[in-house]
């Protein structure tokens, strides 16, 4: 009997699939890797996804957990076949409660729909990644994933307080609640988010939520030179303040956005800070006004504050269309995520300049200047097509990340390691950090099976 008749006999029968168009949408993410399964699974409940792994560890089929297929490292790519387990229909928000400021979600929620049901019962799901519409509640727990507002309210894994988790071997494992501090054993909650789907397919969320701020204000800040933008960004922190976001883009950034966006004004200048300040109105208004005369000291090229949402979103509608401005000029976007000291911002905007001088390519930076956490985007030409390409960005890679690694950053702090950054795991830890990996697998998933052909296999 095939693969898929099994299944089938375990599962509902809908729930399983091995159409070439399916199997074809389930082999990759955003990234440029892809392989396809022999079948996918969608699974409805918790129950379904224990019997699927004690059925696959029984018979050593790999299984990859996969949410909205919005990741950027090849993370849900099924790199040895076998399984794709979907889990965007469990999408339930189960709970959200005031009182307990608790969410209580399934995996395949999508992280908008989450943060739009919470805000509707004026609470506050802060980790906002640019792919909110398109990702997953359990693809965010399993990346850890970041985004602007983390500068002031940390990254997901803050905000996960219990987990449901389906180990290898079927068993489900529950742990922290729904309190918001809890110090029972090991930090088994930290173990399982950012753990790429390897150690365990999360199967239930409990979040904590912060109540909603009332009022929000956001300055725009044109400059010269990079310099002076992280100049200005070092004053902010000096002078007392910490912003919800503080964003930075380069000189190419603003120059494709000036070609691509006629419509929209782009300030003049050659990098560009947004800063977002939020909290209640007197306190937001008073510490926007104090922030805009620290800038206007700075001299920018231009200068302008917004309050209210309507209006914000006016100023950040430049910011949200950075992306698509560098792929309207025809190259492909290599997006990368590292994170360097604050104190590097100037010198890895400097680099980025050396690497294109040294490889060719164009780079764009641009990104989360509060924790140091930049895009930088190699922009190639034919990469999908040439080999060459590809391997002369791998060499401009090697560079970025070992100067990034001597500065004393990591090569990502938000997508993860997944296929992309397979061949930078080793130069990104020590021996003893790999076998602490590698042990832990082995604890929690002895036959490799889940999510096998990553960076720990
Ligand atoms: C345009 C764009 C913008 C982006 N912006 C940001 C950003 O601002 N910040 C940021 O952090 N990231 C960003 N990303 C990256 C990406 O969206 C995140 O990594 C996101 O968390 C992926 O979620 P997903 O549901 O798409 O997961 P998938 O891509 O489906 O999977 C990602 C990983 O999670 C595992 N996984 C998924 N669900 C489960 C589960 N239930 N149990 C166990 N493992 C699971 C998969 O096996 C895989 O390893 C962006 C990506 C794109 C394409």
């Amino acid at each position: 009997m095939d693969l898929k008749q099994k299944l089938v006999e375990l599962l509902e029968a809908d729930a399983v699939s091995n159409e070439p168009e399916v199997l074809a949408e389930h082999s990759g993410d955003k990234w440029f890797a892809a392989h396809e399964p022999e079948v996918v699974v969608f699974a409805r409940s918790t129950s379904d996804v224990k019997g699927l792994l004690q059925f696959a560890s029984a018979k050593k089929i790999p299984v990859t957990a996969r949410g909205g297929g919005f990741g950027y490292v090849g993370g849900c790519v099924p790199a040895r076949g076998g399984i794709v387990l979907s889990l965007v229909q469990m999408n339930r928000i189960k709970e959200i409660n005031f009182a307990d400021a608790v969410a209580i979600v399934e995996p395949g929620a999508f992280t908008a729909d989450l943060k739009a049901a919470v805000r509707a019962q004026k609470l506050f799901y802060p980790p906002d990644p640019a792919s909110m519409k398109d990702c997953t509640i359990g693809g965010n727990v399993a990346t850890n994933a970041g985004g602007p507002r983390c500068l002031k309210y940390g990254v997901t894994r803050n905000y996960v307080i219990g987990l449901e988790v389906v180990l290898a071997n079927g068993e489900v494992l529950r742990t922290g609640g729904r309190v918001h501090k809890n110090k029972t054993g090991f930090d088994l909650i930290g173990l399982f988010v950012g753990s790429e789907g390897m150690l365990g397919v999360v199967t239930e969320i409990a979040l904590r939520l912060l109540p909603l701020p009332p009022a929000r204000a956001t300055l725009s800040a044109a400059f010269a030179t990079a310099t002076q933008a992280a100049a200005a960004v070092q004053t902010i922190f000096a002078a007392g303040f910490l912003p919800a976001s503080l964003e930075i883009a380069d000189h190419f950034t603003l120059e494709a956005a000036r070609r691509d966006l006629r419509k929209m004004i782009v300030p003049p200048g050659s990098a560009h800070l947004l800063v977002d300040l939020d909290g209640q109105g007197e306190s937001v208004r008073s510490e926007a006004e104090a922030i805009r005369k620290l800038l206007a000291a700075k001299k920018p090229n231009a200068l302008e504050m917004a309050t209210g949402e309507a209006d914000c979103e006016e100023l950040w509608a430049l910011r949200r269309e950075f992306s698509n401005s560098l792929r309207a000029t025809g190259l492909t976007k290599l997006n990368q995520d590292v994170v360097v000291p604050r104190s590097h911002l100037v010198d890895l905007m400097e680099f980025a300049e050396r690497l294109h001088a040294k490889h060719g390519f164009p780079i764009a930076c641009f990104g989360h200047a509060g924790d140091g956490n930049i895009h930088v985007n190699i922009m190639a030409d034919q990469y999908n097509r040439e080999p060459a390409v590809r391997d002369k960005v791998e060499q401009a890679l090697d560079d970025l990340f070992a100067q990034v690694l001597a500065w004393g950053g990591v090569i990502t702090g938000e997508h993860g390691i997944g296929l992309a950054k397979k061949r930078w795991w080793p130069d990104a830890t020590t021996n003893a950090v790999r076998e602490v990996h590698r042990k832990l697998k082995h604890a929690l998933d002895p036959d490799g099976i889940l999510n096998p052909g990553k960076f720990v296999d």
